[in-house]
C-alpha cells in the first residue's frame, strides 16, 4: 500500500503542496473545510455587481518565480495579464499630476537615471536612501532603517511597501521590506512586470484542481480537520468530526491552514496573532478607452486601481481604520475618487465593498519574529502557509514558497 500525503487546507499553499506532491507520484488527499478552494485568493458571484468577482485584486509580479512556476504547470500563464513592460501609472490627486514609472526590462537600474522614466522630482541618491533596507536585521522597523520622506518615498517607496506589506510602511519590518525590494527592483525590469489573474479560480485555483483529479489526487470539500492526534513524535491521525482516521506508517500530514486555525491543531504552535485588513471595491462600468491596466493612487484613500473589461477594481490595503465605516459610505467615498481618476462622470454604478478583516498577518518584526518552520517537532507533520517563516510578507508566492518547500520535507522523509 502506498503512503498518502494529506494536506490539510485547499488554498494556494496548500494547492501548490499537492501538485508538487503528485507531480512526484505520491498518493495525495486534500481536506478543504469550506465549499470552494482558493481560501483568500477567490473568486464569485456577486449579485450586487451581477458579475464574478475576485474577493480581493491580487497583483503579482513578474519575478514572483515560484508563482509564475506554479502557472507554468498548470499552463495558465496567458490568464495574467500586465503591461508588456514593467511600466507602472500613477496620479497624485491632489495635484492632478499623473505620470509612468518605467522600470523597463534591463537588469541595470537606468531608469533612476531618466527624468523621463523615474519618479518625477527625484534623484539618484532618493533611490540609494531605500538601499539600507537590504541588509537590516529582522528585529528593525522600515521607520528605523530609512527616512519615510523624499520624493522616491512618498511615491514609489511607500504605494510599494504598503502593497507588498499591509502595512504602514514605517511600522513593518524592514527585513520583509528589504526582500520585496531585493526581488523586485533590485532584481531588474524583468522581474518588475505587474501581473492580475483574469479571475482568481478561473487562472489559479479550478485548473489546480483538475490538474489534480487528472493525476488521482483527491479533494474533499466540506472537510473540516477538527484535531491532530499527535503522540510519539508524530501525526497518529486526524480527526474530521466522525472519528479518527488512522495514519500508516509513511503516511504525512501538511497543515496549511491560516495562522489562526493552525495553532488549534498543533498545541504550542508559534504563529502570528495580529494582522491587517484590506479593503476591496467593485464597480461595475467598462474602463474609459486608454485607461492603464492599473494605476497608483496618491494622497487618497484608494490605493489602487485596476481595469478589468467589465469593472474598476480598487485595493485599500492596511485598511483597519475603514472597517467601521458603513459600506454605503465607503462606496460613495471610494466611487467620487474613482470616477477622478477615471475621469467619469455619473452615478454610483453597481458596486460590491469587499472587507477581509484578516487578509494577512501584521507585517511587524515582533509578528514576523513569531512565523515557524515547515517542520515541526512530529516527524510526519510539516506546515504550509503565508504565515509560516517564507521570508516574505504574506503573498502568493510567500504561500505557494511554502507549499512547495512544505512538499520537498515530506518527500525527502
Ligand atoms: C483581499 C486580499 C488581497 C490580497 N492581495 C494580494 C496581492 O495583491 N498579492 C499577493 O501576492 N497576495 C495578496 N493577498 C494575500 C494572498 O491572498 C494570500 O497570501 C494567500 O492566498 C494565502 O494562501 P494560504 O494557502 O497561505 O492561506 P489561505 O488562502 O487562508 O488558505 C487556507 C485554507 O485552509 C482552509 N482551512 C482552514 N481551516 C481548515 C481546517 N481545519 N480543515 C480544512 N481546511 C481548513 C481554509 O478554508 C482555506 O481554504 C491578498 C489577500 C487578501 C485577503
Amino acid at each position: 500500500m502506498p503512503r498518502t500525503i494529506h494536506v490539510i487546507g485547499a488554498g494556494l499553499s496548500g494547492l501548490a503542496a499537492a501538485i508538487r506532491l503528485t507531480e512526484r507520484g505520491e498518493r495525495v488527499v486534500v481536506h478543504e473545510a469550506m465549499q470552494q478552494a482558493g481560501g483568500r485568493a477567490r473568486s464569485y458571484y456577486d449579485a450586487s455587481t451581477d458579475l464574478v468577482i475576485d474577493n480581493g485584486n491580487h497583483l503579482l509580479l513578474s519575478g514572483n518565480h515560484a508563482a509564475m512556476a506554479y502557472v507554468r504547470t498548470l499552463g495558465t500563464e496567458a490568464g495574467l495579464v500586465g503591461p508588456p513592460q514593467a511600466d507602472f501609472a500613477f496620479m497624485d490627486i491632489a495635484s492632478d499630476e499623473r505620470w509612468t514609472l518605467r522600470i523597463g526590462n534591463g537588469r541595470l537600474p537606468l531608469w533612476t537615471l531618466d527624468e523621463k522614466r523615474r519618479v518625477p522630482g527625484s534623484t539618484l541618491m532618493d533611490y540609494v536612501r531605500l538601499l539600507p533596507l537590504i541588509w537590516a536585521s529582522k528585529d528593525k522597523t522600515v521607520g528605523e532603517t530609512i527616512a519615510c520622506k523624499g520624493p522616491v518615498y512618498d511615491r514609489l517607496g511607500h504605494p510599494l511597501l504598503l502593497a507588498a506589506l499591509n502595512i504602514d510602511p514605517p511600522q513593518g519590518s524592514a527585513a520583509l521590506a528589504g526582500a520585496i525590494i531585493r526581488e523586485t527592483l533590485l532584481a531588474g525590469g524583468r522581474a518588475c512586470r505587474p501581473l492580475t489573474a483574469r479571475g482568481l479560480t478561473e487562472v489559479l485555483i479550478d485548473p489546480a484542481l483538475r490538474f489534480l483529479k487528472k493525476r488521482g489526487a483527491e479533494v474533499h470539500f466540506g472537510s473540516q480537520l477538527r484535531a491532530l492526534d499527535l503522540r510519539h513524535g508524530r501525526a497518529q491521525a486526524l480527526d474530521f468530526g466522525s472519528g479518527p482516521v488512522a495514519l500508516d506508517n509513511g503516511d504525512a500530514v501538511i497543515v496549511a491552514v491560516p495562522p489562526w486555525t493552525a495553532p488549534s491543531l498543533v498545541p504550542g504552535l508559534s504563529a502570528p496573532t495580529q494582522y491587517r485588513a484590506i479593503v476591496n471595491a467593485h464597480f461595475r462600468i467598462a474602463p474609459p478607452k486608454d485607461f492603464p491596466s492599473m494605476i497608483g493612487v496618491l494622497g487618497a484613500t484608494v490605493e489602487w486601481i485596476f481595469a478589468f473589461p467589465d469593472r474598476l477594481s480598487v485595493t485599500i490595503s492596511g485598511a483597519d481604520r475603514l472597517l467601521d465605516q458603513s459600506r454605503e459610505e465607503l462606496a460613495a467615498l471610494i466611487w467620487r475618487e474613482v470616477a477622478q481618476v477615471a475621469r467619469l462622470s455619473g452615478d454610483l454604478p453597481p458596486w460590491q465593498v469587499v472587507r477581509e478583516r484578516r487578509a494577512t498577518f501584521a507585517a511587524t518584526p515582533a509578528e514576523d519574529a513569531k512565523r515557524p518552520d515547515a517542520a515541526t517537532k512530529f516527524s510526519n507533520l510539516y506546515l504550509a502557509g503565508d504565515w509560516t517563516d517564507t521570508g516574505l510578507p504574506a503573498t502568493i508566492e510567500g504561500a505557494i514558497r511554502s507549499g512547495n518547500r512544505a512538499a520537498d520535507l515530506a518527500l525527502a522523509n
